[in-house]
């Protein structure tokens, strides 16, 4: 079975209001604390058998934040030319304590190396600048954050604080965050993108992720035109995330064909949306959408940016 198309297929819709919190470690904590029904804090003593599920949920969630953040940075960093809001970028993720709810904090302190008081290094995306700056998890983050051209980085070092010198990368301000959901989703609210759990561990390999962030950046980049149908709408995303995609150096070609391959087994399903296409039809525009996005590349000099046109 062909997970990435059905992940795909069924995910992805564009929500256009509201105004949300930016941090993902939150919202994981949030869903997490549903699950709790008091406030006693999680420990291998007094909750022996949660304090192993949550362990593993914090761990799975970092590595999936982590592989978001990647790809989704390499296809920020790479359109910034054509992204209206851009901010820098030195590809470090941080968070604190109180990002998480209550009861899983001793879990936190534990696994994700953070203490009580300040803001930790929660990861760092290879060969990013800060990866270059030898930014490690868990250092100590004294100020200068978030990265601005205002103030250098500082973090705690056993030589006392120390500012990094970092060069920022300029990214697409339309950051991807993990939500924890059993369902197949991915949403944008025009400023930054929400992939549920489920849908990152269904897309595929980098490419079949990178779709999915490129399709509802898309949303963001290109708002839909006036009068346009939601089918037009979205099958202009899928348009458009192949020329982010081939912006950011990702095999567009073998991305249609690994979706076209996993057509047959979802057309039941996705003739159930409502604010989708038939698969074939998404299928059929998304083939144009690759020859012309081959033909436009052809046309410019390797590493020169195509535009959403
Ligand atoms: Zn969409």
């Amino acid at each position: 079975m062909n997970r990435f198309a059905g992940a795909l297929l069924l995910g992805c819709c564009v929500v256009l209001s509201g105004c949300k919190e930016v941090v993902s470690v939150a919202k994981v904590g949030v869903r997490a604390e549903r699950a709790f029904q008091d406030d006693t804090p999680i420990t291998p003593v007094s909750q022996p058998d949660r304090y192993a599920m949550f362990s593993d949920i914090l761990k799975v969630h970092r590595a999936r934040a982590e592989r978001v953040a990647r790809i989704s940075r390499a296809l920020r960093v790479a359109n910034a030319p054509i992204c209206s809001v851009t901010r820098p970028d030195i590809g470090l993720s941080t968070h604190q304590l109180s990002d998480y709810p209550e009861p899983i904090r001793p879990l936190a302190m534990h696994f994700m190396e953070i203490e009580e008081d300040g803001r930790f290094v929660h990861f760092v995306v290879p060969d990013s600048p800060a990866d270059d700056a030898d930014i490690r998890r868990g250092e100590r983050i004294l100020s200068g954050w978030p990265v601005s051209d205002a103030a250098p980085l500082t973090l705690e070092t056993e030589q006392g604080p120390q500012a990094i010198a970092i060069d920022p990368d300029t990214a697409c301000a339309i950051p991807a965050f993990v939500v924890q959901s059993d369902r197949l989703n991915a949403s944008t609210d025009g400023r930054e993108i929400d992939l549920s759990s489920a849908l990152v561990d269904q897309a595929g390999d980098d490419s079949g992720l990178a779709f999915i962030i490129a399709h509802e950046m898309a949303h963001v980049i290109r708002p839909p035109a006036e009068g346009a149908s939601r089918w037009d709408v979205e099958l202009q995303a899928d348009a458009d995330a192949l020329v982010l995609m081939r912006n950011a150096g990702f095999d567009i070609d073998g991305t249609v064909r690994v979706w076209a391959a996993g057509v047959e087994l979802h057309r039941d399903s996705q003739a159930l949306s409502l604010t989708h296409p038939p698969v074939d039809i998404r299928l059929q525009a998304l083939r144009r959408a690759l020859s012309e996005t081959q033909r436009r590349s052809s046309l410019v000099a390797p590493g020169e940016v195509l535009r959403l046109d």
